[in-house]
């Protein structure tokens, strides 16, 4: 492994692992190497992951809970975690957090929702989990909800007044609007309204990929044009029409197809660990390494490196976040 990578400060915008930390039959503790599973406080060290954007995601029948109780069970498992491990792991509030993070710190954690039902259709509620440290909101999971469609069913409708509410009130408090799952009307609306870059945390390339969950050249082309950032994700299903030949190859040709189209700065990553079944190549934190080795492979220099492993991702959070001090 290149010494590039530890030396570089690593940004994975989107991972489901904090459903893990939930008791019961599913339950890992965080703070050990897992046997099963793809990330936890040793394999973000392992991997050189410097900073994690923990989904909370609030639609999930196992939990056997209505959303909002559902993503607030994900943030006190998440908090129980920082609790009894403060010198591993750090709760990122604000700009200033964010440069306090890098290679021989604490992890950085970053709280975000994945779908709008956790909200319950207030913009109250946005205000308490912006308290409760959640710095990410992504509007829609796959179905509908009360501020648009998500990329289920073939809706063309655009973000509901209330989305549309809801993304000022981001913009507002420093909150960073995340549009994968977001239907493609609703991405255009996002981007119409949103004063701030957006991100789609975990969304690869339709070009090379056509799922209904990746992102066409316009769109890619249109975050970057609006100054945010578009990250490659690891799951099969997004990165190849033969899911089971996925591998670190196809995330590579992702990344580069969409360097090509949105420019260096635009481009980061979002494993989607623990979201789904990943590549073998690919399956677990401490694998993270191989894509700085494959971008150096591929004759990437080492700042373009850089930039797609973190530092683009962290120039948008800090645009977006509230500054602190
Ligand atoms: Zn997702």
């Amino acid at each position: 492994m290149h010494p590039l990578h530890y030396d570089a400060f690593v940004f994975d915008a989107h991972c489901d692992t904090i459903g893990y930390a939930l008791p019961g039959h599913f339950h890992r503790d965080l703070r050990e190497w897992g046997s099963s599973g793809h990330l936890d406080l040793p394999r973000l060290a392992a991997g050189g992951i410097n900073c994690q954007v923990f989904a909370c995601f609030p639609g999930e029948a196992r939990v056997g809970a209505a959303p909002t109780s559902a993503a607030l069970q994900r943030l006190e498992a998440l908090y129980e975690l920082l609790a009894q491990a403060p010198e591993r792991v750090m709760l990122v509030h604000t700009a200033a957090d964010l440069d306090r993070l890098g290679p021989g710190r604490p992890v950085g954690a970053l709280l975000g929702l994945e779908g709008a039902e956790a909200l319950d259709g207030t913009l109250a509620l946005l205000h308490t989990f912006f308290r409760l440290g959640v710095r990410v909101l992504g509007l829609a999971w796959n179905p509908r909800n009360a501020a648009c469609d998500g990329v289920d069913g073939s809706s063309d409708l655009g973000l509901t007044p209330y989305g549309r509410d809801l993304v000022q009130a981001c913009n507002r408090l420093g909150v960073i609007v995340d549009v994968s799952h977001l239907n493609a009307a609703g991405v255009a609306d996002v981007l119409a309204i949103s004063s701030q870059p957006i991100m789609a945390s975990h969304s690869n390339a339709r070009a090379l990929c056509d799922h209904r969950r990746n992102l066409t050249d316009a769109q890619i082309a249109a975050i970057a044009a609006h100054g945010g950032v578009i990250g490659a994700t690891f799951v099969p299903m997004f990165l190849t029409d033969r899911p089971d030949e996925a591998s670190i190859g196809h995330l590579l040709a992702h990344i580069a197809h969409m360097v090509d189209v949105a420019g260096i700065d635009h481009v980061g990553l979002g494993s989607d660990f623990d979201g789904w079944t990943l590549p073998d190549d690919l399956d677990s934190g401490e694998k993270y390494p191989r894509i700085t080795d494959g971008l150096l492979a591929w004759g990437y220099s080492e700042d373009a490196i850089r930039k797609i492993l973190g530092e683009n991702f962290r120039r948008v959070f800090k645009q977006v976040l509230p500054p602190g001090n």
